[in-house]
């Protein structure tokens, strides 16, 4: 590995996404200098990523934009983007160590200007999975046109080493001999913040995920529906056509022991009304329907979200899915267990099937960090009722989806708390204000 770098602040947060940005701006507009890790190439996690939000139908990359910028320009935020965690350690009260690991990006961030001239010029097409996989980006890329930073990165997986990208950079910035590169951050607090994945589907291979082309995760719906999306509309993935009729499954893959997720993910019911209603706009006269177990509205206003979807026509089916598999004409076949109505076994066809996935936490810290995790993975908070964001590790707290699903209200109202419990620990042990 290359040459060591050691940086010191006042408070590490681990994760870029709204929760690490909330926490990191909530310190760092308090005085605190902040470092914010990130392991993808960009800050905004996955909320960048989704198309409008509940229950206010916001434009969700114009509500995360300003927040990601806040944070890149902040006097007292540095961000580290595209950097392994490879260790977190409480070394004494007012020291906690980060070990870091850089990921060569192959591109010299100091010299990089974003101008996305190696981007047009690399002739390489590989699929693009900030777009659901519909469609292809280049070897050397910017994630998407709203990242932060701004630099591009080499897929060194799939780049043909022609040449053309450095050659056209108007800045000398690719540089094909990259080394990965150790960074040490020390600080007295931490916020870990480290978010979630889609619950994954391989041992559920009967919901057909990967392997029927019309059926697509919620996230892949949420790319179809954005502005900026891979089609501009929504369309059918095995031939482009509008689907007319489309169905969500809800609960694939949570509430259910055989994959090991018993808990609810408590967005899954929101998300898809939302998406249904965005649908029911972009394709108004296709048919909707959701298959549900209940329908688990809890946050302020939701339920008028839930009964306006209903007012809208969308259909609410009561039934638990226990098949999903090819039909003619390349729909999709659901067999299903109807819980009302007639009752019994049924089976119908939809042009697509969105499955609503849950949520597992998308970091695990064994061996990187001892902070205490629950039988679900996400990490314990030390007392859950009157201190949610605090861990059992002094000083290292937690915030957003890294403790347990939650939406994007709960999880910026944690990352304040969070943020909150840091600064006191900060001056408790200056014994001052910052
Ligand atoms: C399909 C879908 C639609 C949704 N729609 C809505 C909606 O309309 N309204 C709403 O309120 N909520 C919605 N949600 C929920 C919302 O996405 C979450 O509440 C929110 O993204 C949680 O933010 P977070 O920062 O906790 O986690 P994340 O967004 O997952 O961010 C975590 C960040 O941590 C980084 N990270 C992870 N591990 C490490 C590590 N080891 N080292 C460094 N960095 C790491 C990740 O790269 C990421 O940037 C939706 C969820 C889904 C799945």
């Amino acid at each position: 590995m290359k040459s060591k770098r050691d940086f010191q602040f006042d408070a590490i947060v681990i994760g870029g996404g709204i929760a690490g940005l909330q926490s990191a701006l909530d310190l760092g507009d308090q005085g605190y200098t902040v470092a914010v890790v990130d392991k993808d190439a960009t800050i905004g996690g996955k909320m960048i990523r989704l198309s409008k939000v509940f229950p206010t139908l916001d434009c969700a990359s114009c509500i995360t934009t300003p927040k990601m910028s806040s944070a890149a320009h902040h006097d007292n935020i540095t961000l580290f983007t595209y950097c392994t965690l490879d260790n977190l350690k409480r070394e004494s009260p007012d020291r906690v160590v980060a070990q870091l690991t850089q990921k060569p990006r192959y591109v010299d961030p100091d010299k990089c200007i974003g101008c996305r001239k190696c981007e047009y010029d690399c002739p390489v097409y590989v699929p693009d999975d900030e777009q659901g996989g519909f469609n292809m980006r280049k070897a050397i890329y910017i994630p998407f046109s709203n990242a932060i930073p701004q630099i591009a990165l080499l897929d060194a997986e799939n780049c043909a080493l022609c040449g053309k990208c450095a050659k056209v950079c108007p800045t000398d910035a690719v540089d094909y001999f990259m080394k990965p590169e150790a960074i040490t951050l020390t600080a007295s607090t931490a916020v870990l913040a480290t978010g979630f994945e889609l619950s994954p589907l391989d041992q559920k291979p009967q919901y057909g995920l990967g392997r029927l082309q019309n059926v697509v995760s919620s996230m892949q719906m949420e790319r179809l529906l954005a502005p900026h999306g891979p089609y501009n509309r929504v369309l059918r993935p095995s031939d482009g056509r509008e689907p007319d009729s489309i169905a969500y499954v809800q609960c694939a893959g949570s509430r259910d022991k055989s994959l090991g997720i018993p808990y609810c993910s408590r967005v899954c019911c929101m998300y898809a009304i939302k998406q249904a209603m965005l649908l029911s706009g972009a394709l108004p006269l296709a048919d909707i329907t959701i298959y549900y177990m209940d329908i688990r509205a809890f946050g302020k206003g939701y339920e008028q979200f839930y009964q306006n979807a209903k007012a809208m026509g969308i259909e609410f089916v009561k039934a638990k899915v226990a098949q999903i598999s090819q039909a003619d004409d390349q729909k999709v076949m659901l067999r299903y267990e109807d819980q009302e109505g007639s009752g019994g076994v049924m089976e119908r066809d939809h042009d697509l099937v969105i499955l609503s996935l849950g949520m597992v936490p998308q970091w695990n810290p064994e061996g990187i960090c001892s902070v205490g995790c629950g039988q679900d993975g996400f990490i314990k908070p030390a007392i859950p009722k009157i201190a949610p964001t605090v861990t059992d590790l002094e000083g290292v707290f937690t915030a957003g989806v890294a403790s347990g699903p939650k939406d994007i209200v709960d999880t910026i109202t944690e990352a304040g708390a969070a943020a909150m419990e840091a600064a006191n620990y900060l001056k408790a042990l200056n014994g001052s204000t910052a």
